[in-house]
C-alpha cells in the first residue's frame, strides 16, 4: 500500500472535490482519497502493484484538472509544492488582469452611450450598428480565450454527467455569446436591406458585455479566492520556513558553518544571541534567554541552562548556548506540528460533508430551475432576449462555491491559527465536537498544579538513619519517570552529594499505576506509593508510627508517599505542589460557560479537597486507579455528556482514549502524544479554556458562512429568475455573476477573522 499527494490545478469548488473524488475512487487499486480544496492537494491511497501515480494523474487529466506536482513525504517537495501554489496563484492573477482590461473597454463600449462617453463615430450605436457590434464581439474574443479552461472543463464536465461551477458559467457566456452572435446576423441582414434603425434596435440586445463580464468577474472571483485561502495555507509554511538555512557546529575546537539540513544527531551546534534555533537538541553549555513564540505562541522568554531541551525555531534573545542535536527532518518538533496540520486539513468535519452532498445535487438543479425559468418566462410572453437573460442570471448566481468553501476554510484557519499558539487540534472533527464539550474532567498532578511536586518533610523510623533511608528511596524512585518520583530524586540529589549515593542493587522493577512502585532492592522487598499500595501489599498498620507522624501533613494537603521494605514501614516523605497560576481563572471560566469541571486523581481524598477548593471545583474523584478515571468518564457519556478529558499524558493514556476528546497538556518536545486528540503545547490551563473557545468560535464561523452561502443562493436564485421584476428589480448577467463572486470572498473573509477572534 503506497500513500501519495497531488497537487491539483483548476480544482475550485465543492462540486469539483466531488468530481476528482468520484474519479480517483473508480480506478482499480485505488483504497482511498483525501482531498483538500484550500491546498488543492489530494491524499491518495492505492495499491502499487495495480496502479501508479501516472495512472492516476492521467485520470485526473481526464477529467478536465490539472496535476501540478507529485509530493513526497519530505520538506523539499513540500516547499516545491507550495511553489507551485504560487505559481498557480499568478496564473490566475494574469487571467484576472487580462480579463478585466478587456472587459473595461467591452463596457466602456456597450454601455458608454448611456452615459454619453464619447466614442469614435465608426462604432456610433446609431450610425454604424454592425460595427458597433463588431468591435464588442472583437473584444469579447480575448476574454473567452483567456478563459477558455471554464469552458473546456463546464462542458467536459457536463458531458460527463458530472456538471460542476464552471459549467454554471460556460453556459451561461455560452448562450449569451450565441444569443449576440444570432443578433449580430440580424442586425447584418438588416443592415443590408438598408433598416439601419431595425439594426440599430437589434443592437441594443446583444449581451456580449454580459459574457465578458460573467467570465472576467469569474476570473476575479478566483484570483481574490485564491489570494485569501493562499494566506491561510502561508500561516502552515511559515512555521517550516523558520528554520534557518545555515547553522554553526563545532567540531574539535573549531567552528563550522553547515547547512542546517545536514545536521545529524549529536552535533554540537552553538547558537548566539539573535540566532534561530535549527533543530531540537539538549543544552550542552551556556545559557539563554529563548522566545519559543514560533512554537507555543507565547513571547515571553524562558531561561534555558545545561541540561534544558530546546527546539528548533525558537529564538535565542540573549546569551548563548551549545546544544547537542537531538532530533533531525521528520523526527523534529516543529516537522511534526506541520504534520499535525496537514493531516488535520484533510480530514473533513461532519457538517463539511453534509456541505459537499448538498453541492453535488445543486448544480443540475440549477440548470433544471434555468430551463425552467426560460421557458416560464416565454409562456409569459416576454421577449427570447428577456428570457434569456434571466435563465442567464439564475445559472450565474447559483455557483456553489461560497457552499464548498464555508467549512474549510474556517476550519483551516481555526487550525493554523490555534497551532501559531501552541493549540494542535488533530482532525477537523475535534474541533466540531470540541465545540459541543460540556463537562471537563482535569487530572490533577501536572494538569491542575504544576507537576512539580518538592520535597517538604522526611520522616524516618528509628531503625534506620536518614541517609539510608534516602539512598533506599532514591534507588526506588530513580527508575520511575512519575513527577513525584522526579521531586524525590531532585531532593535526595540535593541532600546527599552524587558521589555518596551508593547505588543499590535494583531488580524487578514494576511501576504500579496510581499507587507506586515496586523492587526488590538488596533482596528485600520495597515498595514506594501511597496508602492504598500499603493496604494493597499488606504493609499497612494504623499504629505504625510512620502513618500518625505523616496524617498531618496530609491533612496540610501535601502527598505522602511510604516507603516500606518486606512489609515494614521505614519512612515516608511529603510533597508539595503548587496550583498554576493560571488554573483557578481557566477553571473560572469553563464553569461561567456552562462547562462541569471534575477534578480525577489517584491522590489522596484530602488532598485532592484542598487543591479543588483553592481552584473551585465542586466535583472531585480522589485515590482513583487509571481505569477508574475511564469508568467515571464512560458514566458520564451514558449520561449523554460530550466529555473531555485533560491530563499530562502520564498514565492517563486510556482515559483521554476514552474521552470524547482528549487533551495532553504541557506536551513540551514530546508532541507525539498519539492518545491525545488535541495536544497543548504550553504547560497552561487556560490553553484549555483556550481550546474550547476555538472550537466554538470555528463552529460558529462555519454556520455563519454557510448560512450566508446559502442565503445567497436562496434570496439570488429566485431574484435572478425574474420574481422581483414585477415591482422592478430585474438583475443582470453582470450583476449576478458580480454578486457570485462576492459571496465566495465574503465566505474566505470571514474565516479569515478567526485569526485575530477573541478566542484567544
Ligand atoms: P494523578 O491522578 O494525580 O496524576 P497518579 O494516578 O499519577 O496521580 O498517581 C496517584 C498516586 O499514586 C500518587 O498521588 C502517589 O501517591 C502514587 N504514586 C504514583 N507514582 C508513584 C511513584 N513513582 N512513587 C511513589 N508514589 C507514586
Ligand atoms: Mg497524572
Amino acid at each position: 500500500m503506497k500513500k501519495e499527494r497531488l497537487i491539483i490545478g483548476d480544482m475550485h469548488c465543492a462540486a469539483c472535490v466531488a468530481n476528482v473524488k468520484k474519479n480517483i475512487e473508480t480506478i482499480d487499486g485505488v483504497s482511498g482519497v483525501d482531498i483538500n480544496l484550500l491546498t488543492k492537494t489530494a491524499d491518495i491511497s492505492f495499491n502499487e502493484n495495480k496502479v501508479n501515480v501516472d495512472k492516476i494523474s492521467n485520470v485526473i487529466e481526464n477529467a478536465g484538472y490539472r496535476v501540478l506536482e507529485i509530493v513526497r513525504d519530505n520538506e523539499e517537495d513540500r516547499i516545491n509544492a507550495l511553489n507551485k501554489l504560487d505559481d498557480e496563484q499568478k496564473i490566475l492573477k494574469k487571467r484576472a488582469i487580462s480579463s478585466f482590461i478587456f472587459m473595461l473597454v467591452l463596457f466602456y463600449v456597450a454601455m458608454g452611450h448611456m452615459f454619453h462617453f464619447p466614442l469614435p463615430e465608426v462604432f456610433d450605436m446609431m450610425l454604424n450598428p454592425i460595427m458597433f457590434i463588431g468591435i464588442q464581439f472583437v473584444l469579447l474574443i480575448p476574454i473567452m480565450l483567456i478563459n477558455l479552461h471554464i469552458f473546456k472543463n463546464g462542458f467536459q464536465m457536463l458531458f460527463r454527467r458530472s456538471p460542476n461551477m464552471d459549467t454554471l458559467v460556460a453556459i451561461g457566456s455560452t448562450a449569451a455569446f450565441i444569443y449576440g452572435v444570432y443578433n449580430f446576423v440580424v442586425a447584418f441582414n438588416l443592415t443590408k436591406t438598408g433598416d439601419i434603425a431595425g439594426a440599430h434596435n437589434v443592437a441594443g440586445n446583444i449581451y456580449f458585455e454580459s459574457a465578458g463580464m460573467i467570465l472576467a468577474f469569474v476570473a476575479i472571483g478566483k484570483y481574490f479566492e485564491g489570494r485569501a485561502k493562499a494566506s491561510v495555507t502561508r500561516e502552515i509554511s511559515s512555521l517550516m520556513n523558520l528554520t534557518p538555512k545555515m547553522t554553526t557546529i563545532i567540531v574539535g575546537q573549531e567552528k563550522q558553518k553547515i547547512a542546517s539540513e545536514d545536521l545529524k544527531i549529536g552535533d554540537k551546534v552553538i547558537v548566539v544571541a539573535g540566532e534561530i534555533i535549527a533543530t531540537d537538541g539538549i543544552i550542552v553549555e551556556g545559557e539563554a534567554f529563548i522566545d519559543q513564540s514560533s512554537i507555543t505562541g507565547e513571547s515571553m522568554p524562558v531561561e534555558k541552562s545545561v541540561g534544558d531541551e530546546v527546539i528548533g525555531t525558537t529564538l535565542v534573545k540573549n546569551g548563548y548556548i551549545i546544544f547537542e542535536v537531538t532530533k533531525v527532518g521528520n523526527e523534529t518538533m516543529i516537522a511534526k506540528i506541520q504534520k499535525i496540520i496537514e493531516d488535520a486539513t484533510t480530514t473533513k468535519a461532519p457538517i463539511e460533508k453534509l456541505a459537499d452532498r448538498v453541492s453535488a445535487i445543486f448544480v443540475p438543479a440549477v440548470i433544471l430551475i434555468a430551463i425552467i425559468t426560460f421557458i416560464i418566462w416565454m409562456i409569459m410572453g416576454k421577449e427570447v432576449s428577456f428570457a434569456l437573460q434571466m435563465a442567464i442570471c439564475v445559472l450565474v448566481i447559483s455557483c456553489p462555491c461560497a457552499l464548498g468553501l464555508a467549512t474549510p476554510t474556517a476550519v483551516m484557519v481555526g487550525m493554523s491559527s490555534g497551532a501559531a499558539n501552541g493549540i494542535l487540534v488533530r482532525s477537523a472533527q475535534t474541533l466540531e465536537i470540541i465545540g459541543k464539550t460540556n463537562t471537563v474532567f482535569l487530572d490533577k498532578t501536572g494538569t491542575i498544579t504544576n507537576g512539580e511536586p518538592k520535597v517538604t518533610d522526611v520522616i524516618v523510623k528509628n531503625s534506620i538513619s536518614k541517609d539510608e533511608f534516602l539512598v533506599l528511596a532514591y534507588a526506588l524512585e530513580s527508575y520511575s519517570d512519575h513527577p513525584i518520583a522526579e521531586g524525590v530524586v531532585s531532593y535526595i540529589k540535593e541532600t546527599i552529594k552524587d558521589d555518596e549515593i551508593t547505588k543499590l542493587n535494583v531488580e524487578s522493577f514494576e511501576q504500579i499505576f496510581g499507587r507506586g512502585v515496586k523492587a526488590t532492592v538488596e533482596g528485600k522487598k520495597c515498595i514506594a506509593g501511597n496508602i492504598s499500595l500499603l493496604k494493597d501489599e499488606d504493609a499497612y498498620n494504623e499504629e505504625d508510627s510512620i502513618i500518625a507522624g505523616s496524617l498531618p501533613l496530609m491533612e496540610d494537603g501535601k502527598t505522602v508517599i511510604f516507603f516500606a521494605c518486606n512489609d515494614n514501614i521505614i519512612g515516608s516523605l511529603a510533597l508539595a505542589d503548587t496550583v498554576k497560576q493560571d488554573s483557578k481563572e481557566a477553571i473560572n471560566w469553563m464553569i461561567d460557560n456552562q462547562t462541569d469541571v471534575v477534578m480525577l486523581t489517584g491522590d489522596d481524598v484530602k488532598v485532592a479537597n484542598l487543591i479543588a477548593k483553592e481552584v473551585g471545583i465542586k466535583n472531585v474523584y480522589a485515590n482513583l486507579l487509571p481505569q477508574d478515571k475511564d469508568e467515571y468518564i464512560s458514566k458520564h457519556q451514558n449520561n449523554s455528556d460530550i466529555t473531555m478529558m485533560v491530563g499530562d499524558g502520564i498514565n492517563d493514556a486510556p482515559s483521554l482514549v476514552r474521552a470524547d476528546i482528549g487533551v495532553a497538556i504541557g506536551a513540551g518536545t514530546d508532541i507525539a502524544k498519539d492518545a491525545a486528540d488535541v495536544i497543548l503545547v504550553k504547560n497552561e490551563l487556560s490553553d484549555v479554556a483556550r481550546t474550547i473557545r476555538l472550537g466554538k468560535s470555528v463552529m460558529k464561523n462555519i454556520k455563519e458562512n454557510l448560512f450566508w452561502a446559502l442565503f445567497y443562493n436562496v434570496i439570488g436564485i429566485p431574484v435572478a429568475a425574474g420574481l422581483l421584476v414585477p415591482f422592478g428589480i430585474t438583475l443582470t448577467p453582470m450583476i449576478a455573476s458580480a454578486a457570485m463572486s462576492l459571496s465566495s470572498i465574503s465566505v474566505v473573509l470571514n474565516a479569515l477573522r478567526l485569526k485575530k477572534a477573541k478566542w484567544l
